[in-house]
C-alpha cells in the first residue's frame, strides 16, 4: 500500500512555518504500517493544490491533505478538492450543531464566514474536530478517474493548526484507516541513541556484526545528531519483532554503556530519571554557554527533584564570588583552563551541598582566541563525592552550534560519571 502526503500552506512555502505536520504524520503512519513514499508541499494556489492532489490519487492509496480547512479566503482546500472529484458540497447539519455548540462554549456570536466549515463533499466522511471548528473530512474515491486502472483510493483532509490534526488524526483518521485500508505488513522500529562516540565508530562497532541479520531482511539505519548518534533498526514482514529485537541484542552488546535511551529519549531525561532514582543531586556552573545546560536540564519534566541550582558565572569576578574559585589561579592559568574549571565544579557542589556538579568554561568566539587557546576551546568539569575530573574539548563553531555541542558534551560526560560512581559504589 503506498501512502503520499500533500501539505498545503504558502506560509510553508515561504519558510515562515516549519512543516511539522510532515515529521508527525509520516511517523504515525510508518509506525502503524504505512509507507509513505512521497510528499509534497504547495502553496494556496487552485492550480498547485489541485495539481497535486491528482497526481498523488493517480499513484497512491492513501492521499492526505494538511491545511486550508478554515475560514478565510486562503482556505480553499475542501472547494477545490470537491472540483476535481466533481462532487457536490452540501450543508451538514451535524457538522453545523458542533460549530454552534463550540461558539456557545466560549460565549461568542457565530461569524457567517465559519459556515464554509460546514460545507461536506458528496459521500465524505465527517473526521470531528474537538479543538476547532473545521472538521476533517475522509472521501473514497471509486472508482479513481486518476489512476491508470482505476482502483480506489482513499483521500483524507485534515485541518493545518497542529493541535487539531494531531488529535483528529489519531482518534479520527487512524481507527478509519485500519477498518478501510487495513495494513497488512507489520512494520516494527526500534532506535537506539548513543552519545560520545562519532558516527563513523558506531557503524564499524556494529555494521559487520548485523550483516546477516541485514541480509535476512532488517534495515539498519544511522543518524548523527550534535554529539549523538542514532542507530535505527526496522523490519518488516511476519519476521520484523524477531529480526529487530535480535539487532537490538548485537547492538547493545557492542555499544554499551554508549547507548543512554531509546525511542524518543532524549539525553537530558535519561540523566534526570538516573539521578531520580539514586536519589542524588545536581548543580551546574557555567560560563560560556549561558545557561543552556541549565535549560535543557530544566526542560524535563520531574528535574525540580534532583536539579539545585545553575550558576551563570560569566565575569571572573563572579567565578571568585559565587564559586570561590581562587584568584590565583584566574591570574596564572585564565579563566579558560583546567584549574579553573576544576575549582567551579568543586566550588558550586560546596555552595550547593549538591551531590553532582558540572562546569563549562570555554571561548566560544568569534573573538577572545591565543594561539595556546584558540577559538572553541572549552573545559567541562565534573566534581562528585568521589573525585573530580576535567575533559578539554575543541568546538570551533559558530556561537550557536558552540554551545549546543558543549552542553551535549557536558550531559555525556555527565551521565558516564553518574553510572561510574554508581558501578564504584556496588
Ligand atoms: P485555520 O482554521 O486555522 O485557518 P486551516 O485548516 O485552514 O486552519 P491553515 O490555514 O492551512 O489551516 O493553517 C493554519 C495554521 O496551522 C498555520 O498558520 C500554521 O501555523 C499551522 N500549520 C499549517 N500547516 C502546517 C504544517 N505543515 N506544519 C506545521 N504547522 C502548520
Ligand atoms: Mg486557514
Amino acid at each position: 500500500m503506498t501512502v503520499e502526503l500533500i501539505n498545503t500552506g504558502s506560509e510553508l512555502m515561504l519558510g515562515r512555518v516549519l512543516n511539522t505536520h510532515q515529521q508527525w504524520l509520516c511517523r504515525r503512519l510508518s509506525d502503524a504500517g504505512y509507507n509513505v513514499v512521497r510528499q509534497v508541499a504547495v502553496a494556496d494556489t487552485g492550480e498547485h493544490i489541485q495539481q497535486a492532489v491528482r497526481e498523488s490519487l493517480s499513484r497512491a492509496d492513501l492521499v492526505i491533505t494538511t491545511g486550508g480547512l478554515g475560514p478565510t479566503s486562503d482556505d480553499i482546500t475542501r472547494d477545490l478538492i470537491a472540483q476535481l472529484l466533481c462532487k457536490r458540497l452540501h450543508r451538514d447539519k451535524h457538522v453545523l450543531a458542533q460549530i454552534k455548540a463550540a461558539f456557545k462554549a466560549r460565549k461568542r456570536s457565530m461569524i457567517d464566514s465559519v459556515l464554509v466549515q460546514t460545507l461536506v463533499p458528496e459521500g465524505a466522511l465527517v473526521l470531528p474536530n474537538p479543538n476547532g471548528t473545521a472538521p476533517g473530512l475522509a472521501i473514497e474515491v471509486n472508482p479513481n478517474p486518476f489512476r491508470p486502472d482505476g482502483a480506489a483510493s482513499w483521500l483524507i483532509m485534515l485541518p493545518g493548526p497542529p493541535r487539531e490534526l494531531r488529535p483528529m488524526f489519531t482518534d479520527g483518521a487512524m481507527p478509519l484507516l485500519r477498518r478501510v485500508l487495513p495494513s497488512r505488513t507489520a512494520f516494527v522500529c526500534r532506535t537506539l541513541r548513543t552519545s560520545g562516540v562519532p558516527e563513523s565508530l558506531v557503524q564499524e562497532a556494529i555494521g559487520k556484526r548485523l550483516h546477516k541479520l541485514v541480509k535476512a531482511g532488517l534495515d539498519v539505519g544511522y543518524c548523527a545528531r550534535v554529539g549523538q548518534v542514532d542507530v535505527r533498526l526496522s523490519a518488516k514482514g511476519t519476521r520484523a519483532a524477531v529480526l529487530v529485537r535480535e539487532a537490538e541484542r548485537v547492538v547493545g552488546r557492542r555499544l554499551g554503556e554508549n547507548i543512554y535511551g531509546f525511542d524518543d529519549d532524549d539525553v537530558e531525561s535519561s540523566i534526570i530519571r538516573l539521578l531520580t532514582k539514586r536519589k542524588r543531586t545536581l548543580s551546574l556552573a557555567e560560563s560560556c554557554t549561558g545557561g543552556l545546560l541549565a535549560n535543557r536540564i530544566t526542560n524535563v519534566s520531574g528535574a525540580s527533584a534532583v536539579f539545585l541550582a545553575g550558576l551563570v558565572t560569566y565575569a571572573n569576578s563572579e567565578k571568585e564570588n559565587q564559586l570561590g574559585v581562587r584568584p590565583e589561579s584566574l591570574r596564572t592559568f585564565g579563566a579558560v583552563s583546567k584549574t579553573v574549571c576544576q575549582e567551579m565544579a568543586q566550588g558550586v557542589r560546596e555552595k550547593t551541598g549538591s551531590d553532582y556538579a558540572i562546569s563549562v568554561t570555554g571561548i566560544a568566539g568569534p573573538s577572545g582566541g591565543t594561539k595556546m587557546k584558540p577559538v572553541g576551546t572549552v573545559f567541562i568539569g565534573f566534581a562528585g563525592p568521589k573525585g573530580s575530573c576535567v575533559e578539554r574539548h575543541f568546538n570551533p563553531f559558530d556561537r550557536q552550534t558552540f554551545k549546543e555541542v558543549t552542553t551535549s558534551q557536558a550531559l555525556d560526560l555527565l551521565r558516564r560519571q553518574i553510572k561510574q560512581h554508581d558501578f564504584e559504589g556496588r
